[in-house]
């Protein structure tokens, strides 16, 4: 143990509470120690506010403060227990609160709490861990997101625009509800889950609420006529393009197949039906109908592909008629005879047939 003397200069570079005095400092285990003894004369009852001068004993409180050149800073507190004098207080015995310095019950000081709050919100959370390794501070992942979530949450201002949608808390896992104020342009909360009822308890408590941007789904449309029926609904932007979107993919992919199997039909000498794939999961009229496009545009591709390989033409010949990359038409083209090889699908057949076969198995 490496001991300093005692100094009274120390003090303003320690930066004590009025109320506490520095009794010694000493280095153990790469940490400086400092012992600090609290010598206010009274301290007011927490329940009465009485002040009081009649000690009941001593005890030392273990502190983590902020970082010295690089070393861990740790107080011994010696703080003392009082007796409060008033007969009708219920409170008889009370510790003595240091509330600039320190929370009642806390195991670092608030300055050091304040701290990695901060580098919690800077860094969002793990980050922060590298950063507090650095300077000297002894925490963990876990404990700066405690900091964070201890933050008081910001009072949420009238919602006249609401816009409502699910959010993935973990890609495409676990789903939450959030909640964005139009007019602001901010996130104004995050649900747990995206049930119609948690949200419609949302909504129901912002009476001011006029207008509700949701998806085409039936969750948000239920929660929004239960919790806000004098508002109005609409189909919000983001879904709108969604739904086009797909709706114009679903037909130029049509019109893709139509021009290929048209290029195609004077190579080939059989076409059969396309047999409908069996599905494991049920989908909607409207994804089938443009998965069954893209289906069609693959094979049409596919066929011509094959058709013009058996007329001797080079990769890099059938890619600039297709349209596709040459590597792409080599590595498709060598992938699935490879894939029908693994999953038996027989080599004689023609390739329809094995595109089919390749489709249901896979
Ligand atoms: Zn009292």
């Amino acid at each position: 143990m490496e001991c300093f003397p005692t100094q009274m200069s120390i003090i303003p570079l320690l930066a004590f509470p009025v109320g506490l005095k520095l009794t010694a400092c000493s280095r153990q285990e790469g940490m400086l120690c400092v012992s600090v003894l609290s010598v206010q004369p009274t301290s007011p009852c927490p329940l009465c506010g009485t002040p009081t001068s009649h000690i009941h004993s001593r005890y030392q409180r273990k502190l983590a403060d902020l970082p010295s050149a690089g070393q861990p800073v740790r107080f011994l507190l010696s703080v003392r227990k009082f007796f409060c004098d008033v007969p009708s207080c219920p409170r008889k015995i009370f510790v003595e609160r240091l509330a600039s310095f320190v929370a009642p019950r806390a195991r670092v000081t608030a300055r050091l709490f304040q701290l990695v709050q901060i580098i919690g919100l800077a860094t969002d959370g793990r980050p922060g861990v590298r950063i507090t390794d650095r300077m000297g501070i002894q925490t963990s992942r876990l404990t700066i997101l405690r900091r964070i979530m201890a933050l008081p949450a910001e009072s949420v201002e009238p919602v006249i625009q609401l816009g409502i949608d699910d959010f993935s808390f973990k890609r495409g896992r676990r789903f939450g509800t959030i909640l964005v104020n139009l007019q602001m342009h901010q996130v104004i909360d995050v649900l747990a889950d995206r049930k119609a009822e948690t949200s419609a308890t949302w909504i129901a408590s912002h009476p001011e609420i006029k207008l509700v941007s949701r998806d085409r789904g039936g969750d948000y449309a239920s929660a929004a006529a239960t919790g806000a029926p004098q508002a109005v609904q609409c189909a919000d932007c983001f879904h709108m393009l969604k739904n086009l979107g797909e709706a114009l993919e679903g037909c130029l992919a049509r019109h893709f197949a139509t021009k290929r199997k048209a290029q195609t039909q004077k190579t080939l000498e059989e076409h059969l039906p396309i047999e409908q794939a069996p599905r494991s999961v049920r989908r909607s009229p409207q994804v089938e109908r443009l998965q069954q496009a893209y289906r069609e545009e693959r094979l049409a591709r596919y066929e011509q592909v094959v058709a013009l390989r058996k007329l001797g033409m080079s990769h890099a010949a059938i890619a600039k008629r297709v349209g596709m990359g040459e590597s792409t038409v080599s590595r498709d083209r060598g992938a699935d005879y490879a894939k029908a090889a693994a999953l038996g699908v027989p080599q004689a057949l023609n390739v329809a047939d094995r595109f089919h076969l390749l489709q249901n198995l896979t």
